[in-house]
């Protein structure tokens, strides 16, 4: 497992909670924050500790001792305003990371210029993802590194079942490169050039898009 973290999650709805638990899960020391007490109840069993604060309170942030945090995320939803106020104050106590969900270009443009580290637009990206699988049947998951460069996790077909890395050369041809083979629960990262391919293993693919466009049409 990942070297334990501290986080802590500011707004339980769907978003910021999906978050706390699934950190939690993987047991990673987590503040769970909300100004609604029965949100606060729901998640008491799936942090570290659950607490009632409003995020726009300066004193309240600052006795939770939140700047102690390594990643703060601020996952307030439609109140744009709140979202705003509470990453400024946030960045103003110097906490390190703070990730924040955008409801539109103009939240995000602010939120950048008040020195948010990373903001996500989660419907926007799970939106991408899903076109993606939904564009080719090969596509399992799909990351985008930059405009140009992604990583893509392609299932591997009867077409290159049985063959090798070498066979199948796709640096040379293609130009990408593949970083990993998960087969069932085994997962072999950075495989030997002699490693043998099974029709449904998957790849885990890095390179330009359209090399892996290329690849994944004709290739495999
Ligand atoms: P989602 O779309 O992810 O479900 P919501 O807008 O439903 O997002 O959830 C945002 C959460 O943030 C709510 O649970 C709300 O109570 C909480 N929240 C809103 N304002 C504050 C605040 N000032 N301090 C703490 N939590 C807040």
């Amino acid at each position: 497992m990942a070297v334990k973290k501290q986080f802590a999650v500011i707004g339980l709805g769907r978003f910021g909670g999906s978050i706390c638990k699934e950190l939690y899960k993987m047991g990673h020391q987590v503040l769970a924050i909300d100004n609604r007490d029965h949100k606060v109840n729901e998640f008491a069993t799936f942090a570290t500790h659950a607490v009632i604060a409003n995020s726009t309170d300066e004193k309240a942030l600052k006795s939770l001792g939140i700047r102690n945090f390594e990643y703060v995320i601020v996952a307030i939803g439609d109140d744009i305003q709140t979202s705003i106020l509470t990453t400024l104050l946030l960045k103003e106590m110097n906490v390190k990371n703070v990730w924040v969900k955008a409801q539109n270009a103009y939240h995000h443009k602010v939120l950048e210029k008040i020195g948010a580290d990373r903001i996500i637009h989660p419907e926007h990206d799970m939106g991408i993802r899903i076109a993606q699988h939904l564009n080719s049947e090969k596509i399992v998951d799909y990351i985008e590194l930059s405009e140009e460069y992604s990583i893509v996790e392609l299932l591997a077909t009867r077409k290159i079942h049985n063959k090798s890395l070498v066979d199948l050369n796709v640096r040379a041809k293609y130009g990408c490169t593949i970083l990993a083979i998960k087969r069932a629960e085994r997962i072999n990262v950075s495989p030997l050039p002699d490693e043998i391919i099974h029709e449904g293993d998957m790849l885990v693919v890095i390179g330009h898009k359209n090399d892996l466009k290329r690849f994944e049409d004709e290739g495999m």
